[in-house]
């Protein structure tokens, strides 16, 4: 009789699933419906969000945990479109290339995986490194080590001489003559090469730089750098598999080739006219703003000796009129997604760009919804990200206040979870 009552006990603790996680939330934002929902419970099993139930329930299991946010505003896991997860600028940033090895640029980038996750940010598009976000992205994925889900580029693509050439500033000894391996092309044969070379490396995405930039060794900050043959070229080709392209674009006339040519986002935006603006419409094209950025190399350029001489000028120009810019293509219409361009600042400064968003006129549920939904849609995934809901995985945030009173504590989130584990509480 006792025998038998242990068989059934312990079959009875079988069935009972792994330990569950309850979440008592004191307000949740929905970011599908944009509202702010009261005293909730979510229920985590596994890396899944199982059910959300109405007031705070507690589970029969004894086994469960409980985690207690009643206090918090809790939501779905931040998404950032724009990152470097391979480095972070500093005034030595322009030797690195010469000194560093691809192990002193992973050590490196370990931390800044750590500092983004612990910032809320549970998912990134990483846009361009060496090649090392590549195993940073599968180290996190193994469980190695702790980062957000990346989905990342590899190296840019760029034309001779162009924003991203990694040779650009360098003598002519070190110079060479990169080519679409090494994310550099001059024709639309070059161009599929290079977008079929990052699939082989194992990117998830293409980024094109496809106009000069502000922080590449060259003098110009905006002229367009790529035919439209050469962008149709590579975005077909990425098309082919399965992969959404980014375009780097500060002037208006590279900009609108990039549109027409079939890029999933606009990075920057900085000189949008009205014209590319209703091109973007058209085509169904985003813009992901970076502002924090634009905001950080116009600071950075005032300090003396911070980036090189060539770069000062540009960053003086360009920086301080992204944000007029999203502003205007907001008003306009345009669709944005939310990106940051951490790592030309500080990774885990993130979410400082929901303030610049806000402050030049979208509301708080809207910018809260660009790193949601609309982010999870643009990587193809808004059926698992950017919401919370039964089914979706279980990437939760939350902070002190809610972001929709006060928008600066997102800068403070005080619990972090991805898929059902939890980083931060
Ligand atoms: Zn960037």
């Amino acid at each position: 009789m006792k025998n038998c009552f242990l068989i059934l006990l312990s079959l009875f603790s079988l069935s009972l699933p792994a330990q569950d996680i309850y979440l008592h939330c004191g307000k949740l934002v929905d970011t599908e419906n944009g509202e702010i929902l009261t005293q909730k419970t979510i229920v985590v099993s596994g890396n899944k969000i199982i059910s959300i139930l109405n007031g705070y329930i507690d589970s029969a299991n004894p086994k469960d945990s409980i985690v207690d946010l009643k206090s918090n505003t809790v939501m779905p896991g931040l998404i950032d479109l724009h990152v470097h997860m391979e480095s972070e600028y500093n005034p030595k940033k322009y030797m690195d290339k010469f000194t560093d090895n691809e192990a002193d640029i992973a050590f490196k980038s370990v931390k800044f995986a750590r500092t983004t996750l612990m910032s809320g940010f549970t998912t990134v598009r990483d846009l361009g490194g060496s090649g090392v976000n590549i195993a940073l992205r599968n180290a996190i994925n193994q469980g190695h080590i702790v980062g957000p889900r990346i989905f990342t580029a590899g190296k840019a693509i760029a034309t001779t001489g162009g924003h991203a050439d990694p040779t650009n500033g360098s003598s002519k000894l070190l110079m060479g003559d990169p080519g679409p391996e090494q994310g550099v092309i001059n024709s639309a044969d070059e161009a599929k090469k290079a977008v079929r070379q990052r699939y082989k490396n194992g990117a998830d995405n293409i980024k094109i730089t496809a106009t000069g930039g502000v922080l590449s060794v060259a003098k110009n900050g905006q002229n367009p750098q790529f035919t439209l043959e050469e962008v149709q070229a590579i975005c077909a080709t990425a098309k082919d598999y399965g992969m959404i392209i980014a375009a780097h674009a500060h002037g208006d006339e590279g900009m609108q080739r990039a549109v027409i040519g079939g890029v999933t986002t606009i990075e920057h935006g900085t000189k949008m006219s009205e014209q590319t603006m209703d091109l973007m419409m058209q085509y169904g094209t985003y813009l992901v703003p970076t502002i924090t950025a634009g905001k950080a190399v116009a600071d950075n350029a005032k300090i003396k000796g911070f980036y090189p001489e060539i770069i000062v000028p540009k960053a003086l120009e360009i920086g301080p009129k992204i944000q007029n810019t999203f502003a205007k293509a907001y008003k306009h219409g345009v669709k944005i997604a939310f990106g940051t361009d951490a790592g030309v600042f500080p990774h885990g400064l993130n979410a400082k760009e929901f303030g610049y968003m806000v402050e030049v006129g979208m509301p708080p549920m809207k910018a809260l919804q660009s790193a949601t939904t609309t982010n999870a849609t643009v990587l193809g995934l808004a059926d698992e990200l950017g919401q919370l809901k039964e089914g979706y995985l279980a990437d939760i945030v939350a902070t002190n206040e809610d972001p929709i009173e006060n928008i600066s504590t997102l800068e403070n989130v005080v619990f972090v979870m991805k898929e059902g584990v939890v980083y931060k509480n």
